[in-house]
């Protein structure tokens, strides 16, 4: 009975198979879907860099990257972009679903370089940036709320603080360094406490968009431990549509207030903001530790108040591109 089941299910499957052809236009030869198009999470490192939906149709499939980075790949014509930040590095995702809906692209980041022995300059001497293809729409702020952490001794005495001093750091693009111009073309504006939580689903990986950025806490069950926060940016066209961000909201163990001393091994919660803002506002990571002293080093270190304060290259990454606010 069981096997005769399993006869119908797999000639069920196979009709479909064929008839997935015959939409391809090659009716009668019967294709199997790619290897790398099967199972519920879909290994980035494996697709190639454009996918074409008549091979696999990755409309609300969830792709993840080594390290981390995952997404839920939008069913109509969005981009979608996953940041994670963790201890031992860092890890990037991207989808852009194009042609309406019938061909992904994917982002992949490029590997590491290779670490030198050279030294990092000075955050205000070095001018590199890395600014993405996704920007918020020109004059006006950008609308984003808080999600206060659950019910865990995060170890911080004032999260809502150390995050909206961070979100402001960015915006404001606070920096120690002299002679760096008018400030970025961007504002924000505060929405308030919302119960809604950052944009990221059970299995760590953006979900679908939904309109209101959200950044705050939140502890993800299928995150590595490793990662400490996680942005996501989805846009249409170039123009950002919602950003998200979660710093990870596990019991006091790794973050501090960022203002005052650091027990060994913690990260200041605000600095971490500054630098998941930047994300949400376009800017990617600049690789090579000749740039460790930048906001946007794909590393942050504990006890390690820098990030809270832009780089000259983090400063002209945002006039590249929101230009100088008058
Ligand atoms: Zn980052």
């Amino acid at each position: 009975m069981s096997r005769q089941r399993n006869w119908i299910a797999s000639t069920a499957a196979g009709l479909s198979a064929l008839s997935a052809c015959a939409v391809a236009g090659v009716a009668g030869t019967a294709h199997a879907a790619p290897a790398w198009c099967s199972g519920p999470v879909l290994d980035a490192g494996a697709l190639p860099e454009v996918v074409d939906r008549d091979a696999c149709d990755l409309r609300g499939r969830v792709v993840r990257a080594e390290g981390g980075a995952a997404v839920r790949v939008p069913a109509d014509e969005t981009s979608v972009l996953a940041h994670v930040l963790r201890r031992d590095g860092r890890s990037e995702l991207g989808v852009t679903t194009e042609r309406g809906g019938s061909r992904f692209r994917l982002h992949r980041e490029a590997p590491e370089p290779r670490r030198t022995a050279a030294a990092a300059l000075a955050a205000c001497k070095d001018g590199a940036f890395n600014a993405g293809k996704v920007t918020w729409p020109k004059g006006e702020a950008v609308k984003w709320s808080y999600h206060a952490p659950p019910d865990v001794d995060l170890g911080v005495k004032d999260p809502a603080e150390a995050v909206g001093r961070g979100v402001k750091d960015a915006f404001e693009a606070t920096t120690d360094c002299e002679d760096l111009g008018p400030k970025p073309d961007i504002e924000q504006a505060y929405q308030g406490t919302t119960d809604r939580e950052p944009n990221i689903a059970a299995a760590g990986e953006c979900g679908k968009p939904d309109g209101t950025s959200v950044i705050g806490w939140r502890n993800v069950k299928g995150m590595s431990d490793q990662v400490l926060a996680m942005t996501c940016q989805w846009g249409r066209g170039g123009t950002a549509i919602e950003g998200d961000t979660a710093m990870r909201a596990v019991k006091d163990m790794w973050w501090e207030q960022g203002q005052g001393t650091c027990p060994k091994g913690r990260y200041y919660a605000s600095a971490v903001a500054t630098h998941e803002t930047l994300h949400v506002l376009g800017l990617g990571h600049v690789s090579g530790n000749e740039h460790d002293n930048l906001t946007m080093s794909p590393t942050v270190a504990p006890c390690d108040a820098g990030p809270s304060t832009l780089g000259k290259g983090d400063y002209l990454g945002l006039i590249k591109l929101y230009g100088e606010r008058s």
